[in-house]
C-alpha cells in the first residue's frame, strides 16, 4: 500500500524525531489527518517559528527570545555562580529548584565516538566568560576564598564526566587557581547515568546543595 504523498512526507519527517519509529510515525500522521485545518496551521506555524523566533543568548548560550536571555539580564541573579549544563532543557529544569545564579549551556557533551569534540560545544565561550569576568572584576582574594564558582552539572554518564573533567582542566590550565575560581560538581543525588532532565526538582535541589569541590 502506498500512502498519498502528503502523508508519506509527514511520516518521513516524524520518523526523524527521537523515540518515534515507523509505526508510531504512521499513527501520528493519520491522527493529524483528523485535525481541523486551523489547528494544523497553528501547529505548522509553531514549527516554523521555533527557530526563527528564538536565538541563543550571546552570554550563556541558552535559548532566548532576545540577544541576552532573561536570566543573564536579571540584576538580582548571582553572576558569580555559573552553572554549566548540557542542554537548555537542563537549565529549564534546574531553574525550578530556585537556583539564583546564572547558566552556561554547552549544547552537548564531549563524545568522541560520535565525533563531538570540545570545539563542537560552547566550551571555549565558557573560558571567554571567565576571562571577561576576571578582567572586569578585580578578584579580592580573602582567606583564599573563591570569587567565581563554576558548578559542573553535566550528567554522571561517561561523556558527562569526561566533559566535566575537560572543563576543569581547561580552566586550571588557563591559570585560574582555586583561590579565584572554585570548581564544584553537583552531588550524586542523581541516579548514575541518569539525565538531569528526568530528575524531580527535590532531587535536583539536593544534588545542587550537596555539590563538592571538583578541582
Ligand atoms: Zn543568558
Amino acid at each position: 500500500v502506498k500512502f498519498p504523498k502528503p502523508l508519506t512526507k509527514l511520516i518521513e519527517s516524524l520518523e526523524r524525531l527521537p523515540g518515534i519509529g515507523p509505526k508510531t510515525a504512521q499513527r501520528l500522521a493519520f491522527y493529524l489527518l483528523h485535525f481541523p485545518q486551523e489547528n494544523l496551521e497553528n501547529f505548522a506555524n509553531a514549527l516554523v517559528g521555533l527557530k526563527t523566533g528564538t536565538k541563543l543568548c550571546s552570554n550563556c548560550k541558552n535559548v532566548a527570545e532576545s540577544e541576552v536571555c532573561s536570566v543573564c539580564d536579571d540584576d538580582t541573579r548571582n553572576k558569580r555562580e555559573i552553572l554549566v549544563v548540557t542542554s537548555p532543557l537542563d537549565a529549564f529544569v534546574i531553574e525550578k529548584t530556585g537556583y539564583k545564579g546564572v547558566y552556561h549551556v554547552l549544547h552537548g557533551v564531549i563524545d568522541p565516538l560520535n565525533n563531538i569534540g570540545p570545539e563542537e560545544l560552547f566550551i571555549g565561550e565558557l573560558l571567554n566568560r571567565v576571562e571577561e569576568f576576571s578582567a572586569e572584576v578585580s578578584f579580592e582574594v580573602i582567606d583564599g576564598s573563591h570569587n567565581l564558582e563554576i558548578i559542573l552539572a553535566t550528567s554522571s554518564s561517561m561523556e558527562g564526566e569526561s566533559t566535566a573533567l575537560y572543563i576543569s582542566k581547561m580552566l586550571r590550565n588557563a591559570g585560574f587557581g582555586k583561590d579565584v575560581v572554585k570548581i564544584t560538581r553537583i552531588a550524586r543525588g542523581l541516579p548514575v547515568g541518569g539525565d538531569i532532565e528526568y530528575a524531580d526538582p527535590t532531587t535536583l535541589e539536593k544534588a545542587l546543595e550537596g555539590r563538592s569541590d571538583y578541582s
